[in-house]
């Protein structure tokens, strides 16, 4: 079982790395060489239902993002870290919440999400154990393999949650994300930053 922590549980990783607590730890010594965050979307940013569109019709797909996962997304950006998503739909409405949050990486159509985490480092020019990936489902197992810092949400997929080295307390679509971002700030040591002194308090 994963051991619990005060923002999320961390799961067993493949290489029976487990938090122990706060600083120093493993899961935060993973999180702490963190420079760029990964996320699949649907089951992560969206809680994996949709509404099918038609593009060709002008009938874009419909899906529903939490609040707290964009303000998150924003913290993770003020705070120097890069962005992608590397979802196997293509939806208007993701290009739109891509383009709404400056994201650095978007692939949209991809199955095979290991090459694109190989292909998103090399576009940040940064080492496989500097970038994060947040994935639900075992297509997102590939890439959560490769990442320093693999993450779910906690309804994901059971095989997900075996891999993982952090999983959040909140499902997919519902402040999963932004429990992630904000346990890779605090290892950073930017999350009091992040929460009170971006918004002018
Ligand atoms: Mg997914």
């Amino acid at each position: 079982m994963p051991s619990e922590d005060s923002s999320g549980s961390a799961a067993a990783p493949a290489d029976g790395l487990r938090a122990t607590g706060r600083a120093g730890d493993p899961v935060s010594r993973r999180a702490a060489a963190i420079e760029a965050i990964l996320l699949d979307v649907d089951g992560v940013l969206t809680d994996g239902t949709f509404e099918p569109g038609d593009e060709d019709a002008g009938i874009p797909e419909r899906k529903r993002f939490h609040s707290r996962d964009g303000l998150g997304l924003v913290m993770a950006k003020k705070s120097g870290l890069r962005l992608g998503f590397v979802t196997g739909r293509r939806s208007g409405a993701v290009r739109g919440r891509a383009a709404e949050l400056s994201l650095d990486y978007l692939r949209e159509g991809c199955f095979d999400k290991g090459p694109a985490f190989d292909e998103a480092c090399v576009t940040f020019g940064l080492l496989p154990e500097q970038v994060a990936f947040v994935g639900d489902d075992v297509q997102d197992l590939p890439a959560l393999r490769k990442a320093g810092f693999a993450a779910a949400p906690a309804d994901a997929h059971p095989a997900v949650l075996e891999c993982v080295h952090f999983v959040a307390d909140a499902p997919g679509g519902r402040g999963a994300v932004r429990q992630v971002i904000e346990r890779i700030l605090e290892a950073r040591g930017l999350l009091d930053a992040a929460l009170y002194r971006f918004w002018g308090q």
